[in-house]
């Protein structure tokens, strides 16, 4: 059985002194299972302390993007060397917010997905439709597309260890969650496009997190759905008494 994964994208807040009493507050309650997994995908000026506080817990931490370059002049990026240097396992890439706000596209998230295998950093790569695509019926299709690109030259064993979110843009930070039949629709789509790229034995061990306004009293509803195996969760888990509760679901 595939194991739920959570994944706290607590976005552009807290600082530092919030983000260290939050994994003090956690690290000790997270449930030491194989069922699920607890990442805190955190910004970058906070990463060292955090993987700092959370060894030999059960939380793991994420950056929220990277470069897909190991090193050069590009003012103001952080690559997947210096990530995996100071002990980061995650990294969120192709989130709608960078793709909307700083020109992130298929082509860059595909080059990121790879560097960061390259570097054995374990990508969560966000797809999801905007409300005008989802009216125009073009949501299977776009996200498909997405998935494929973000996928493309992948070895087999890649794909499988690649976690995808899906997140309908629409739903993101709106209080509108998709409904759980809805969105395991589109997560069921995503894992017939992984096994159309791959193979029936691959698709079935990748895990397809939804995202977009996940909360505690709607968590279980989408947990229980078949093809969604974890949550991708803003607004709510930046409480760590409500991470807490989504990631106790997921165990
Ligand atoms: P919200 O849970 O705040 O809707 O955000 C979802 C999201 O974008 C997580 O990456």
């Amino acid at each position: 059985m595939r194991k739920k994964v959570i994944a706290g994208n607590w976005k552009m807040n807290k600082v530092l002194a919030e983000a260290n009493q939050f994994i003090d507050d956690v690290k000790d309650k997270i449930p030491n299972n194989d069922n699920v997994e607890a990442i805190v995908c955190a910004p970058y000026v906070h990463l060292p302390s955090l993987v700092d506080k959370a060894k030999g817990t059960n939380v793991k931490v994420s950056a929220q993007n990277m470069h897909f370059e190991d090193n050069g002049a590009f003012t103001g990026e952080v690559s997947p060397v210096m990530l995996k240097d100071i002990g980061v396992t995650h990294v969120v890439l192709g989130h709608s917010e960078r793709r909307e706000y700083f020109a992130e596209t298929d082509e860059t998230v595909n080059k990121k997905v790879h560097a960061a295998f390259n570097h054995d950093l374990t990508p969560i790569v966000c797809v999801g439709e905007t409300l005008e695509q989802r009216e125009a019926n073009e949501t299977k299709a776009l996200v498909g597309d997405q998935v494929k690109k973000a996928l493309e030259g992948l070895s087999e064993a890649q794909v499988a260890k690649t976690i995808i979110a899906y997140e309908p843009i629409w739903a993101i930070g709106t209080g509108k969650t998709a409904s759980s039949e809805d969105a395991n629709e589109v997560c069921a789509h995503v894992r017939e496009v992984v096994k159309e790229v791959t193979s029936e034995e691959i698709a079935e061990q990748v895990v397809i997190q939804y995202g977009g306004s996940v909360k505690p009293a709607n968590v279980d509803e989408l947990l229980a759905q078949s093809d969604i195996d974890g949550a991708l969760v803003g607004g709510a888990s930046l409480e760590s008494e409500s991470f807490l509760q989504l990631v106790e679901a997921g165990a």
